[in-house]
């Protein structure tokens, strides 16, 4: 692959609603709320259902809660209802919300840049602990999400969570979600530039801001200043990406309209160089251009992408420009595009000649338990701070070199790999059937199996460059399959014996940062292409052995 610059082509279509009615565009057709999500979101503020959640629905339980606010505002505050156990994913499809809903909540904590304390690690940990059953999940996202949580506790649970600097404001809603950062932010040698300053000032000047918090649908953030384009940058609302200009010094490139789903579309380059102070108002002027702008009348053309496709990168350059920042950007280079992005696991030499380890557990899943012994060993070599990764994974930054060996045999009795097998390094797996209310499969634990048995038998082929193996529970894309060398999106199918069995269609081929088949770009579906949840690491086995059998030089 070729380090040059590039802006992969955007290869699914994504098509606009239709011209010549109205599309529920606040700025071109007024406010009218056109479908239910827009009614409740008009009707009273999301944000404000924490008051009612502490004065009444903690203190009069579940059945207090009315469905508006169930199912819809109590988003904003990182609650979702999760899965009623023992549901079949056959069934999925044709429940009513309040049958498939258990009376529980998935928890999602945000966690902007995935910049963590070992304080805020412990209070997460103990959070999951008191209140989570000890379930926790690293999110793809930089997230960490508990389950079992129940309406009673959340007031306590945010009392513990604010104390430390944290909180699960807008983790989830039609809101700015959480800002993905580089997870070697500040303390890589070979970054170009710290973009800790620009998340801080987003998150303190826009998280929480009514005046953003009814938004289409969700808006994913990306920033970072590090060459091995480390957060996903493509598949983001906004993401900005450091580069340096040769007049102006280092600052960023500007991408939008990012997003996978059911209608997958890379973002594109506005071809704007945006100097970092100026970075957060240009952000505000993207997320301000998607409320007054976006499609609100269908949830399915509501992502910015639908806008960006319809309106194209000088329309839309413009009217940031002249509409919302009342200044026009200067043009600016891409960045150069690394052989594959970082995952920053193993050991790397910081600026500062401290080292950061990377570490993996499996599929993201971990325990508050296990949470509590990272911070704690970690603070015993001397470190306090922890990223997690858009990869499931995490880091432990400022180990001092004489203790890193000894942090890594350590992280390694509690399940959490330096040196993970190249299946476990590469596989990313969403919440599935376990938890997800729209899963139609199992996912960590078939994805986990699948690594386990992969890298038994397929030790032998170490020598082509890992393949990355996503699983998702249903046709949404939370573990963004159309970017994996193989993705699995969750459906029934109908097995060799004629029954009905939980299984998958398979994406092959898809890439970010100029990985992938595709060269940086999303994965084909294989036409009929199907494999049953049972059979995912042989299936996984014959692709791989075919291709190493069948594959030119250099593919
Ligand atoms: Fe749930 Fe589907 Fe997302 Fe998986 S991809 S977490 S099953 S919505």
């Amino acid at each position: 692959m070729s380090a040059t610059a590039h802006t992969p082509s955007p290869r699914a279509a994504v098509r606009p609603p239709r011209a010549g009615r109205s599309n529920g565009q606040w700025k071109v057709d007024g406010p009218e709320p056109l479908n239910a999500n827009e009614v409740f979101k008009a009707e009273s503020d999301p944000l404000a259902v924490r008051e009612r959640i502490e004065r009444v629905y903690a203190r009069e339980g579940f059945d207090s809660i009315p469905s508006d606010d169930l199912r819809g505002r109590l988003r904003w505050w990182g609650l979702y209802t999760q899965r009623k156990p023992g549901i079949d994913g056959g069934r999925t499809a044709t429940l009513e919300p309040h049958e498939l809903e258990d009376r529980y909540f998935m928890l999602r904590v945000r966690i902007d840049g995935g910049a963590l304390t070992t304080r805020q690690l412990r209070t997460i940990a103990g959070v999951s602990e008191d209140f989570a059953r000890g379930t926790a999940d690293l999110t793809d996202r930089q997230n960490i999400q508990l389950h079992w949580v129940r309406v009673e506790d959340v007031p306590e649970i945010w009392r513990r969570l604010e104390a430390v600097g944290l909180s699960t404001t807008e983790a989830c809603g039609d809101v700015p979600r959480v800002i993905l950062g580089s997870p070697v932010a500040g303390v890589a040698r070979d970054e170009l530039i710290d973009p800790t300053p620009v998340i801080e000032e987003i998150q303190s000047r826009f998280v929480g801001d009514p005046s953003l918090a009814n938004l289409p649908r969700k808006f994913k953030s990306a920033i970072t200043g590090h060459p091995s384009l480390d957060v996903v940058h493509e598949i983001n609302d906004i993401a900005f990406v450091a580069v340096r200009h040769p007049d102006l010094g280092v600052g960023y490139d500007l991408w939008v309209g990012g997003a996978l789903s059911t209608a997958p579309r890379l973002g594109e380059r506005l071809g704007a160089f945006v100097a970092p102070e100026r970075a957060a108002d240009v952000w505000h002027g993207v997320v301000r251009i998607f409320r007054d702008y976006g499609y609100r009348r269908l949830r399915n053309k509501a992502r910015l992408k639908f806008l960006l496709a319809d309106w194209g990168v000088e329309r839309f350059r413009t009217v940031l420009e002249q509409e919302y920042l009342g200044y026009a950007l200067p043009d600016g280079p891409a960045a150069p595009v690394p052989p594959t992005p970082g995952d920053h696991l193993g050991v790397h030499r910081q600026k500062d000649g401290q080292y950061y380890i990377g570490f993996s557990p499996v599929v993201g899943r971990v325990s508050g338990p296990q949470l509590r012994q990272v911070a704690d060993l970690a603070e015993a070599r001397g470190s306090h701070r922890v990223r997690l990764t858009p990869h499931q994974k995490l880091l432990v930054l400022d180990v001092p070199p004489r203790r890193a060996r000894g942090l890594i045999t350590a992280m390694a009795k509690i399940g959490l790999a330096a040196e993970p097998g190249a299946w476990q390094r590469r596989a990313i797996a969403c919440t599935g059937i376990e938890y997800c209310k729209l899963a139609i499969v199992e996912t960590k634990r078939t994805a986990a199996t699948a690594i386990a048995t992969l890298e038994e038998r397929l030790g032998d082929l170490d020598r082509l460059t890992p393949l990355s193996l996503h699983v998702n529970g249903c046709p949404n894309s939370c573990a963004r399959i159309q970017t994996a060398d193989i993705g699995l999106k969750g459906q029934i199918i109908t097995d060799d014996a004629g029954r009905q069995a939980p299984g998958f269609q398979v994406h092959l081929g898809g890439g970010l940062a100029g990985e992938g088949t595709a060269g940086g770009g999303l994965g084909r579906t294989v036409r009929g292409l199907k494999v049953a949840a049972d059979d995912v690491a042989g299936y996984v086995e014959r692709v791989v052995r075919r291709f190493d059998a069948d594959h030119a030089d250099g593919e």
